[in-house]
């Protein structure tokens, strides 16, 4: 049956993408509900994914530190032992925080939150599966899908989440593994490897392109690969898996050079899954519907973020464009202040990307390999962490900032940052380049010292001129 309530917006999906376009919805006096099937808000990113991570990756860093780096600094701490159950209940008890916020903030600001499974029976109909048991079907004048992704399976590896594991298992994993091993050295592989291996576990990543994460800039990606490996990951690129099996126990995978060469077998406990995520769409009905799709299963928007069906919009994970939270949320301000007459817009160009190892890789805009491809004049500045007084200071001086300039104007084009605080710094990059900023206006800017972000200031000057203190 029908509520006969007739909504402004229904989001399908309560991730970063849709809990927010809920919450910008009920802020513009929007009649809005969210339908979200997880029982609890804050999708991938909340529960399996950003959130979790970053808990396990701090509290893996500090065992880490205390037990490899505090003797060198004068601190003297005997017998460290990690309580992984209670990095796991930590872990638990910051999800479980934050989801409840976004129901708190849902409630103030007047979203209502169906906990179910939500299908598209047309344009303005939508029929609920609730938790329940029971089903409901509400009308709207407009919908997002915000519906996200999934894992991408390997071939021949299905996911048990015991053996064969995803983000999702390794996230959860019963008991630190003497040995894992890791099938590509993307974001979420070289971030899940980096927990286990500071925990002591023996961890081989396997990437099948000739640097780990391809899309970085060459430079940052090769000092960070040496980095990696100084720490104790055991890193194969050129590699690609041919085949694994689950044992039931453990689990091993026989890998071969990609230009040709001998196999080798490797077995571990685990074997975390990480070439990439798909969009997710099951029982949605939405391809029924004639909503169009692209080559790679995903929806196709236009810059409205509207979908062929005009009053259905898709945000996030489910349409082209980085596979990350803030890109999400951005899509789910925008789609939504368009509907409300506004003129909601994304700037794909200045959107940052963060890899949470140590230390950190941040890179904003163009990388050198790209604007050599594109045929676009550049300059560069680069400045090594070394030579950043409150890097030493921190004894923490791994990686370098290099920015890329458009030859002509100095307008930053694309910066790349790997040191312990790349995440925060590469806001203040971003900032430049949203401004169209010039190095220049950087590099003519005070910043506070002793700080890391001395050496953005510098890698600009080193961009137009000379940095000063190397
Ligand atoms: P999702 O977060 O996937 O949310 C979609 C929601 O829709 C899900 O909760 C799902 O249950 C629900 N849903 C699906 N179908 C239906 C339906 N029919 N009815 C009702 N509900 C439905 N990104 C970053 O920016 N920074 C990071 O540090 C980062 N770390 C990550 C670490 C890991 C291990 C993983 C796996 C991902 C990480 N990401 C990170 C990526 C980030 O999580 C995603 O880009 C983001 O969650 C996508 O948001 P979304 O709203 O599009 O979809």
């Amino acid at each position: 049956f029908s509520t006969g309530t007739q909504y402004d917006i229904v989001i399908i999906g309560g991730g970063p993408g849709g809990y927010v376009a809920a919450i910008k919805a009920g802020q513009l006096g929007l009649k809005t509900a969210c339908i979200e099937k997880r029982g609890s808000l804050g999708g991938t990113c909340l529960n399996v994914g950003c959130i979790p991570s970053k808990a396990l990756l701090n509290i893996s860093q500090k065992y880490y530190d205390a037990s490899k780096h505090y003797k060198d600094l004068g601190i003297d701490v005997e017998g460290v032992k990690i309580n992984w159950a209670q990095a796991q209940n930590k872990k638990a008890e910051t999800v479980t925080g934050l989801t409840r916020g976004i129901e708190s903030l849902f409630k103030k600001n007047k979203v209502e939150y169906f906990v179910g499974t939500g299908k598209l029976n047309d344009k303005n109909t939508i029929s609920i599966d609730l938790k329940n048991g029971t089903n409901q079907v509400i009308n709207s004048k407009n919908i997002i899908i915000a519906t996200g992704s999934e894992p991408t399976p390997f071939p021949g590896l299905q996911f048990d989440e015991k053996v064969i594991i995803s983000s999702t298992g390794a996230l959860s994993l019963p008991q630190i593994p003497k040995k894992l091993i890791v099938i590509g050295a993307g974001v979420i592989g070289l971030e899940m490897g980096s927990v286990y291996q500071r925990l002591g576990t023996q961890v081989t990543v396997i990437e099948y392109a000739d640097q780990i994460c391809p899309f970085l800039d060459t430079d940052v990606a090769k000092a960070f690969q040496q980095s990696l490996k100084k720490q104790g990951l055991e890193i194969l690129t050129g590699h690609k898996v041919v085949s694994g099996q689950n044992l039931g126990t453990h689990g091993s995978v026989v890998v071969e050079p990609v230009k040709g060469g001998e196999a080798k077998t490797f077995e571990a406990d685990h074997i975390l899954v990480a070439t990439g995520r798909r969009p997710y769409f099951d029982g949605l009905n939405a391809k029924e519907i004639g909503i169009e799709f692209d080559n790679k299963n995903r929806i196709v928007t236009n810059s409205h973020l509207q979908t062929s069906i005009p009053n259905i919009y898709a945000i996030g994970d489910v349409i082209a464009g980085p596979m990350l939270a803030h890109k999400g949320e951005e899509e789910g301000i925008a789609a939504v202040e368009y509907i409300a007459g506004k003129g909601g817009h994304v700037n794909y160009d200045a959107i940052p990307n963060v890899i949470y190892t140590h230390p950190e890789v941040a890179w904003v805009g163009k990388t050198e390999q790209e604007l050599k491809a594109a045929n676009i004049k550049y300059n560069k500045g680069s400045f090594p962490m070394l030579a950043n007084s409150r890097a030493k200071a921190n004894n923490d001086y791994d990686g370098l900032i290099k920015v890329l300039t458009e030859k002509d104007t100095d307008k930053i084009l694309g910066v790349h940052i790997m040191n312990a605080q790349a995440g925060e710094l590469i806001g203040e990059a971003t900032l430049a380049v949203e401004y169209g900023a010039a190095a220049e206006d950087l590099g003519r800017t005070c910043h506070a010292h002793p700080t890391i972000s001395e050496a953005l200031k510098e890698a600009c000057m080193a961009a137009y001129d000379k940095p000063i203190h190397f």
